[in-house]
């Protein structure tokens, strides 16, 4: 289950995610802590090119993430993930973050804010927003003021270009808009006491008296939900998930091996059922990139694909902790253990939005379908007949 070397052919973007991914994963226990923050690591990804990668190739970038850059940026951001799961969530915030500015930004939006990419500036995208509170945005003219917050904020305090919805007084369909920050400010990390996930400065961010020029407003009402990108990006997480799955085996094979107690067939057993439930973890999210780049299927076909695909790694990554857990036993819950901050990590991250709406909505785009249920999926001109 461990990486193999880099071959020469290797794109860079994946090159530079391995060398990542390996300062990182010395860090992360270091970073373990309430308030803390992979500061150097995201430095590295600025240093490898890693924050301007997914800038489009006609604009200067390395096109992490456009089609052919798909299966690229899978294998960045389970690197990533293997390496930290809080920088690979802070990763994955930033590449979607670009990712709405190449769709929805005007030309002069994308120069800018591309350049902010490549100058090192860590973007975010902050939707989650508590029930009463969450921010609007008011006025008409060329300076809009902000008011209200954003929670469950990750990077809050380091983030220096903020992608947010916000909604008008008034208007239920919200607008996304880059809000520059100034890092160090605003933000309030004391709630964030968390099981795992503690160095993603996962926190609240108060906009109130923030005023942005109206060039900061991205697209129009809505587009920040418009299918199949909204609910389809969640392949995103699921191969940084991939990756923080991916370290928990290491682990628990590495703790086999150590203690001599691989050879028990029980034990071999195990190692076999969470070699399965990862790999197809890996083949979920491969086909999923892929079938989110390709855009062959109709838009809700794309969200019930990557519906199942987010379940398929959550559950991948819920057998993988038991199994490990048991393999293991008490050692793994001792902090010393690489097993503990990886299981807590793992955990806390597996947790995203409305998993049971994902399972039922991909069940009811089955029922519905008018292909055969073996051809739904399928993507090659053949299916159409
Ligand atoms: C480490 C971390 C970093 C994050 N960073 C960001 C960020 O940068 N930006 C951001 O916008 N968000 C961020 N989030 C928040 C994230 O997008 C989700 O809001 C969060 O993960 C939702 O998890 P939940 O378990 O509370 O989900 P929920 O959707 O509340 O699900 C919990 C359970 O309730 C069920 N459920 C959901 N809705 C209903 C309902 N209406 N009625 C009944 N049952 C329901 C679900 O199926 C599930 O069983 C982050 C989350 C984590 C863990």
């Amino acid at each position: 289950m461990s990486e193999p070397g880099p071959s020469p052919d290797e794109p860079a973007a994946v090159r530079a995610a391995r060398s990542v991914s390996a300062g990182a994963a010395r860090r992360a226990g270091a970073q373990d802590r309430d308030g803390g923050f992979p500061a150097e690591d995201v430095a590295d990804l600025a240093a490898l090119g890693l924050l301007a990668a997914p800038v489009p190739c006609d604009e200067g970038g390395a096109g992490l993430g456009e089609e052919k850059g798909a299966q690229d940026l899978a294998a960045v951001l389970r690197l990533v993930g293997a390496g930290s799961l809080a920088l690979g969530r802070l990763y994955e915030g930033h590449v979607n973050a670009l990712q709405l500015v190449a769709r929805y930004g005007t030309p002069a939006q994308r120069r800018r804010l591309f350049a902010d990419a490549r100058a090192g500036h860590l973007f975010g995208v902050w939707n989650t927003e508590p029930s009463e509170g969450g921010l609007v945005l008011a006025g008409t003219g060329p300076i809009l003021a902000l008011s209200g917050e954003k929670t469950f904020a990750s990077g809050a305090g380091f983030v220096t270009r903020a992608l947010v919805t916000a909604r008008r007084p008034g208007e239920a369909a919200p607008l996304m808009l880059v809000v520059p920050l100034e890092a160090g400010t605003r933000a309030d990390l004391s709630a964030w006491r968390a099981h795992g996930m503690r160095a993603s400065a996962t926190g609240r961010l108060d906009f109130t008296g923030l005023t942005v020029m109206a060039d900061a407003v991205l697209g129009g009402p809505d587009d920040y939900h418009r299918q199949p990108h909204f609910s389809g990006g969640a392949w995103r997480f699921a191969a940084v998930q991939l990756g923080g799955i991916e370290a928990v085996a290491e682990a628990w094979r590495g703790h086999l091996a150590g203690t001599g107690r691989g050879a028990d067939p029980h034990q071999l057993a195990r190692l076999g059922e969470g070699a399965i439930a990862l790999e197809g973890a890996r083949l979920w999210v491969a086909q999923a990139a892929r079938v989110v780049a390709g855009e062959a299927l109709p838009p809700e076909r794309i969200v019930a694909y990557v519906n199942l695909a987010r379940l398929a790694v959550e559950r991948a990554g819920l057998d993988v902790l038991q199994l490990a857990q048991r393999s293991v036993g008490l050692q793994g819950f001792l902090r010393e253990h690489p097993l503990e901050r990886l299981s807590r990590d793992l955990a806390t991250y597996l947790r995203q939005p409305a998993p049971d709406r994902a399972l039922t909505g991909a069940a009811a785009e089955i029922l519905a379908a008018d292909a055969t249920i073996g051809d739904l999926w399928r993507t090659e001109p053949e299916a159409a007949r």
